[in-house]
């Protein structure tokens, strides 16, 4: 199946599911919102300017896209990422989400460990303008997000 991850590639994602703090990945155990068996959901490392906070939601065993990606963990990455876009809505009182998973880099895929952006909406955030426009969120700004969906 396409594989675009080069050889020995050091996956951030899997590092981060399996507890891995260092400079090998971006996760931060305290970015983690929720882990089963199957699936994982954290803030994203990388904030895109209007639409801060947004969530990104992986299977915790390591398939590169879509294509390879079980029918029943999809499932369960569906049924995930609906109950956080819920959950969002109100924690972060936007307006919509968007849904944005990317195959392959010609599709603007980076992290060669499936996985599926959850952005807050806001009206007239112009996010698709701003998309290229993306900043690593320190620790502390991270939290703030992680804090809202606490109950
Ligand atoms: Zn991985």
């Amino acid at each position: 199946m396409t594989t675009h991850a080069p050889n020995n590639y050091t996956c951030p994602i899997c590092l981060g599911v399996q507890g891995a703090e260092n400079d090998q990945t971006l996760i931060l155990q305290q970015d983690i919102l929720y882990k089963d068996d199957a699936v994982m959901v954290f803030i994203a490392s990388f904030f895109i300017q209007g639409s801060e906070g947004h969530l990104i939601v992986v299977p915790t065993a390591h398939y590169e896209n879509m294509y390879e990606l079980p029918d029943a963990v999809g499932a369960r990455i569906f049924q995930t990422a609906k109950a956080y876009a819920i959950q969002m809505k109100q924690a972060y009182n936007c307006d919509g989400v968007n849904v944005l998973q990317n195959n392959e880099p010609a599709a603007g895929q980076h992290a060669f460990h499936y996985h599926m952006h959850l952005f807050p909406r806001y009206e007239s955030d112009d996010l698709w303008t701003h998309m290229g426009n993306k900043r690593l969120a320190s620790a502390k700004e991270r939290l703030e997000f992680v804090q809202k969906f606490a109950k």
